[in-house]
């Protein structure tokens, strides 16, 4: 079990180092995406600033505030997304990490409908089902309901339509890896589908209950 879990100060580094990570890799540009994390079962999250540069973030742009909002440590103001992480914190107590980014192939395929099938193995295990929640605008709380909605069932990412995803942890590392594999996954969708295949073919029934069974889901 990651240490991080236990101590606040390795969760703001972990909040940083992902956030550098997915701008990194694409995931955000400058200003988007949004991280926030908790201690397991506590009621105040660390969650990144609004409008700061992304690539280059540190602690001071990291806030502490409670599940209502309210600012109880740091000097900027939080991100504006804000009331849809709470939410998810709020509907779902097993979750301690959320990671919101703006995956440019998975929120494309999303617009022509395509959700992520299960097409390799990592896509059955990692992401499992991931629905897609009809837009909202970003920052609102019409966005945080209809993700707290479609979240509290158990669901490990999402899809928000004409804007990005939410993947959800029981550590940041895991939140992060959810993203990633989004993305991962859409891009070989996607390569499939330039390359021509109408339907391209996904792991068997009988192997994804056998891929399940192996990792205890
Ligand atoms: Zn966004």
């Amino acid at each position: 079990m990651a240490t991080s879990l236990f101590d606040e100060g390795e969760i703001k580094k972990e909040i940083i180092r992902v956030m550098h990570e997915l701008y990194r890799r694409g995931l955000v540009s400058a200003l988007g995406g949004n991280v926030s994390a908790r201690m397991p079962g506590s009621e105040e999250i660390w969650i990144t600033a609004s409008g700061v540069f992304k690539g280059e973030l540190n602690e001071d742009d990291l806030i502490k505030i409670d599940l209502e909002g309210n600012v109880l440590e740091g000097f900027m103001r939080p991100s504006v997304e804000w009331p849809m992480h709470v939410k998810i914190y709020k509907v779902r107590p097993d979750v301690n990490a959320v990671v919101h980014a703006h995956n440019p192939v998975t929120t494309g395929l999303a617009l022509a409908g395509i959700a992520p099938k299960p097409i390799t193995v990592e896509a059955v295990v990692t992401l499992r089902k991931v629905p897609i929640v009809p837009f909202n605008f970003p920052g609102t709380d019409e966005l945080a309901e209809a993700v707290g909605e479609y979240i509290q069932g158990g669901a490990r990412a999402l899809i928000l339509q004409n804007h990005g995803v939410v993947a959800v942890g029981y550590n940041l590392v895991e939140a992060e890896a959810i993203v990633e594999t989004l993305e991962e996954v859409s891009m070989t969708m996607m390569a499939a589908l330039i390359a021509g295949a109408k339907e391209p073919p996904l792991i068997p029934e009988r192997d994804m209950e056998l891929a399940k069974k192996l990792y205890g889901i």
